[in-house]
């Protein structure tokens, strides 16, 4: 009776200890959810198209989409889903293994399809001594992805054949945190990506970051994340005074209901870390916060007024502050 009732106590020690060790097998350098470039002997992994049985193959840089991949991880599978960004901004189709006889082995051709099967479309990523990494099947760890002989396609290989497997994962974003005040990081969210909209059926599309209000307001600064250039600075009712950055890398990132007008005008080229402003609660707003939203390249129309911001292919910009712990204020 002794020995079972130990046993029970073990048990109930090990079960809540279970879950730090699945995610300890998260690979070191990726962060969920952050978008992506992979690479193989030079060449960029890139989808033809947004649809199911597209192909991948090996291309040169053209900074688009269909090289920009979210690397996904699900803590109860262990192991990631690798989306393209072409699909719903990397939401809806994942890398797919098609399988010959039902089986993933070596030789397998690689496409893209909706999440539906998981042993042939959730992988381990295994960082290399060099850096680099192997990306394995967990189905199937004896074989990896690799790009085929004449680079036209994506194939499963032998994964006792490093060179042909050895991947580049670069992230996309290297952004740097944009609210900085007194040497303190603001990373309380009010509302996080995604909360639901009391007012309809829509939801966040960004990240409301608290000020808190003791101190100095003036302290409360904000910078630019990368460099790019000022598409839009302005007034609106909702957003209040805000900005608009086009960044080098893609993405379109806004700063709502900052105090004043920014000191930045439209067509001025930013650099990471230029001031840009300072937190507010202009226009519809309750109390000092940034809103701070990402969009795709494709987003943002091109217009200049803040109706051409499209809400619906914002992304969370929350992984891609590498290092950056967000909590929701209680
Ligand atoms: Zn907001």
């Amino acid at each position: 009776m002794k020995k079972f009732i130990s046993l029970l106590l073990a048990i109930a020690i090990i079960l809540p200890i279970m879950p730090y060790k699945i995610t300890a097998a998260e690979t070191s350098g990726i962060v969920s959810g952050g978008v992506y470039t992979l690479s193989c002997g030079g060449k960029l992994l890139t989808a033809s198209a947004d649809k199911n049985g597209a192909g991948v193959s090996g291309g040169a840089s053209d900074g688009s989409w269909a090289q920009r991949f979210v690397l996904r991880y699900d803590s109860s599978e262990n192991a990631y889903s690798i989306y393209t960004m072409l699909s719903e901004n990397g939401r809806k189709r994942v890398l797919d293994i098609i399988k010959s006889n039902k089986k993933v082995a070596a030789g397998c051709a690689v496409d893209i399809y909706n999440p539906v099967d998981p042993a042939a479309q959730l992988f381990n990523i295994i960082k290399l001594t060099n850096g680099k990494y192997k990306i394995s099947p967990k189905s199937n760890p004896a074989v990896a992805l690799t790009f085929s002989k004449k680079g036209a396609s994506v194939e499963t290989c032998g994964s006792s054949v490093p060179a042909a497997f050895q991947w580049e994962i670069r992230s996309v974003t290297d952004w740097q945190y944009m609210f900085i005040t007194k040497g303190q990081i603001a990373t309380t969210l009010s509302e996080p990506f995604g909360a639901p909209r009391v007012e309809g059926s829509s939801r966040h599309k960004g990240l409301d970051i608290v000020a808190e209000r003791r101190g100095k307001i003036k302290g409360y600064t904000l910078s630019s994340v990368a460099d790019g250039t000022v598409i839009y600075e302005g007034y609106s009712k909702s957003a209040g005074n805000y900005i608009a950055i086009k960044l080098k890398d893609g993405f379109t990132v806004r700063f709502l209901h900052m105090m004043n007008r920014s000191p930045k005008k439209i067509r001025e080229s930013v650099k990471k870390g230029d001031y840009i402003g300072n937190v507010g609660t202009t226009g519809n707003s309750t109390g000092y916060h940034l809103h701070f939203d990402c969009n795709t390249v494709g987003a943002y129309r091109g217009g200049e007024s803040p109706r051409t911001v499209n809400y619906n292919t914002c992304v969370d910009p929350a992984p891609f502050f590498t290092g950056i712990k967000f909590s929701r204020r209680r």
